[in-house]
């Protein structure tokens, strides 16, 4: 059998689709994952190093997520191999030129991911002029969802319903909290800024460059300016300065992944120092370390529940609503869902991240036994 098909199982992949225009070196990978409950939605990621595994496997969190969050909506992703910070003019022709040749795919629907903006996805619905695409700009019709944070919303939400699950001493609460954020673009950068809106105190930030301790306290809006200045926090003018890995070690309650998959596995899991983590990337831990994070009282919400608020956003922004209806329903869905899935988890001594899968993928297999073909 085709090595490809080596994931295949009882939800997915239903097509992986390779991508290759000689012309301009465009190669690209879109993995449709399970379109039972509706169209696939899921970002485009340009990096030169995600292997068919990881785009697979980033596929199958996308069908998890939607269906966790009641959204009529499948899973799919999209990677194109190059280095995210090209020329501005060589990046869009490979978007545009990914945009028409997914153009007869109407069961995807196109979004941002990294080394993707808004501007990117304005490209794609000028290139294709039809409706499969989300996360544009609002002069194109859109609900910018990196620039409004929409994901980092949800994981506010999140840690505040999280908190008093957690083995946090008595009377903890989300102001004065320490907070760690590794990865510092739009998800890192807006879940800082709101959670030091409610008091909580950023004592470590890392980016691709490195990384920054302060236990008094980072200035979250010094540090995304010089973000949005190409500079890395490592840049910041004070605190302490480590290499990229070494914001695992930093002292803290919460800490938030929100860089790159598997950053957090076996080998490194036992150096975390807080007792909450919430996965504003996906799939930022590898299954083994969630296991140890349970075995240890350290509470991990998992990916597709906490970081659900950006396809939230997207599926608002398909059916033609505004910023705020997105905001509110983000914060109802993510508070709802955080709740079901630790008093599931307390109740059958699970994993939080076994309760959501239970309660997505029964939601698809539903949707798949309404079907003739169960996946398309
Ligand atoms: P981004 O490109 O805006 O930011 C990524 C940040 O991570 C950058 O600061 C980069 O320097 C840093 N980084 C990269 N590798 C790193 C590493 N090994 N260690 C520390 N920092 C590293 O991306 P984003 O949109 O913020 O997405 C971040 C993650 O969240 C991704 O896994 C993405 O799939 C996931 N996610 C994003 C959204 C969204 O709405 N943008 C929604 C759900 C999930």
């Amino acid at each position: 059998m085709a090595d490809i098909l080596r994931f295949a199982d009882y939800l997915g992949p239903a097509k992986i689709i390779q991508v290759y225009e000689p012309t301009i070196d465009l190669k690209a990978v879109l993995v449709i994952d399970n379109i039972a409950m509706g169209p696939a939605i899921g970002g485009i990621r340009v990096a030169p190093d995600v292997s068919i595994d990881e785009c697979i496997r980033l596929a199958r969190t996308m069908t998890l997520k939607n269906a966790a969050a009641g959204l009529s909506h499948g899973g799919g992703k999209t990677v194109v191999y190059a280095d995210p910070k090209v020329p501005k003019t060589e990046k869009e022709r490979l978007i545009r030129a990914l945009a028409s040749a997914l153009r007869n795919f109407p069961e995807y629907v196109m979004g941002p991911d990294m080394g993707t903006d808004e501007e990117c996805m304005a490209w794609i619905k000028d290139e294709i002029s039809n409706h499969n695409v989300t996360g544009l700009p609002a002069e194109a019709g859109g609900i910018p969802i990196d620039q409004i944070g929409a994901t980092a919303w949800g994981i506010r939400h999140a840690i505040e319903v999280a908190i008093p699950c957690c083995v946090f001493p008595p009377g903890f609460t989300l102001a004065k909290a320490r907070l760690a954020v590794q990865g510092f673009g739009a998800v890192g950068k807006n879940a800082a800024r709101f959670l030091v809106e409610r008091g909580a105190v950023l004592v470590g930030a890392a980016d691709s460059q490195g990384s920054v301790y302060d236990p008094d306290g980072l200035d979250v809006d010094e540090l995304i300016r010089l973000k949005e200045a190409d500079k890395s926090v490592v840049n910041y003018p004070r605190g302490q300065k480590f290499d990229r890995d070494g914001i695992i070690d930093f002292e803290c309650d919460i800490w938030i992944p929100a860089a790159r998959p598997d950053v957090i596995n076996e080998d490194n899991v036992h150096r975390l120092k807080a007792k909450l983590v919430v996965e504003g990337a996906n799939i930022p831990v590898t299954p083994g370390a969630e296991k140890y994070l349970h075995e240890k009282g350290i509470l991990c919400i998992p990916d597709f529940i906490a970081n659900s608020g950006g396809v939230i956003c997207a599926a608002m922004e398909y059916r033609g609503k505004i910023e705020s209806e997105a905001l509110d329903v983000i914060e109802h869905k993510i508070r709802s869902n955080t709740r079901l899935i630790l008093e599931e988890s307390k109740a059958r001594n699970i994993l939080p991240r076994e309760a959501a899968t239970n309660l997505a993928v029964a939601r698809v297999t539903k949707a798949m036994s309404f079907k003739r073909w169960s996946i398309y």
